[in-house]
């Protein structure tokens, strides 16, 4: 299963914000084993942030996700960008309207806001792409989107890193653990990492390839570091299997593998 992800918002493009949150989530659906096949970053405009999400939809992706841009703000344009890329109409959702009150209400209550009021501002954030569902914030206020499809899942999440994260781990993680499923795609995927004392990754390379080229699901990365004598070269062994106990028993072989070809030398 393919994956994508588009990060809305100018403090990245301006240098102000690291997009730590891209970062964040490669980590997370490339651990799930989903390939990542693009990360990029748009301006919060309109017509950009529509190209953009057209643009990786017509990849093929089955899953999208963008982060950042669901807020109260004008600038927060993320789902008319979704709308519009999917040629679909804004609407007020009426769950997602629910969401939004009764986090304003709890922030009220909390003395967090000085009303609960629903203003326009805080509408605009139940307004989505017709047939969205809203995912709930459990951290801030703004929901987020998704959208089933039978060959694909869109999902908007907020640009407040702990946000995204909680809503992520929250409502997508566990929809994805069982797309991958339905599609027979589930992975596990397990890391360690070996000392080989090597100075030289070119020779290193070699015999690395050696050991465990022939071992389906293993990719092994030298870590480069400079040359010099105190270089004591690391391998990064990924064992990826379909259980937890395949990607183990894979890992053992792999590490069992390039230990002994070490000794040999
Ligand atoms: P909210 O609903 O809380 O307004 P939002 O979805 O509107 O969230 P943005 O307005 O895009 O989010 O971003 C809010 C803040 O989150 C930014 O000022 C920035 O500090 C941080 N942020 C946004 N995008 C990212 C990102 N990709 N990586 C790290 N931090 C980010
Ligand atoms: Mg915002």
């Amino acid at each position: 299963m393919r994956g994508a992800i588009v990060a809305v918002g100018r403090e990245i493009l301006t240098g102000k914000t690291l997009d730590t949150n891209s970062h964040w989530l490669a980590g997370e659906l490339t651990a799930m084993g989903i390939r990542v096949v693009r990360i990029s970053v748009v301006d919060d405009v309109i017509e950009e942030a529509t190209q953009e999400i057209s643009y990786v939809l017509s990849m093929g992706p089955a899953l999208l996700l963008t982060t950042g841009g669901l807020g109260p703000t004008r600038d927060d344009l993320t789902l008319r960008a979704w709308a519009r890329a999917l040629r679909r109409r804004m609407e007020l959702h009426v769950q997602a309207l629910e969401i939004v009150k009764s986090r304003y209400q709890e922030l009220y209550r909390q003395g967090f806001v000085d009303t609960p009021e629903i203003t326009p501002e805080r509408e605009k954030m139940a307004w989505m792409p017709q047939g969205a569902v809203p995912l709930f914030n459990t951290v801030g206020t703004a929901p987020g989107m998704l959208i089933q499809e039978e060959n694909r899942i869109l999902a908007a999440l907020p640009g407040v890193p702990k946000e995204m994260k909680a809503m992520f781990e929250g409502a997508l993680s566990p929809l994805l653990a069982e797309r991958l499923k339905e599609r027979g795609e589930e992975r596990v995927m397990l890391e360690e990492v070996i000392h080989t004392g090597f100075k030289d990754e070119s020779l290193l390379g070699a015999l690395v390839n050696r050991a465990l080229g022939g071992i389906e699901g293993v990719y092994p990365k030298t870590l480069a570091t400079h040359f010099g004598p105190d270089v004591d070269l690391a391998v990064r062994i990924e064992a990826w299997g379909k259980s937890e106990r395949e990607a183990k028993e894979k890992l053992k072989e792999a590490v069992e593998a390039l230990r002994g070809a070490l000794r040999e030398g």
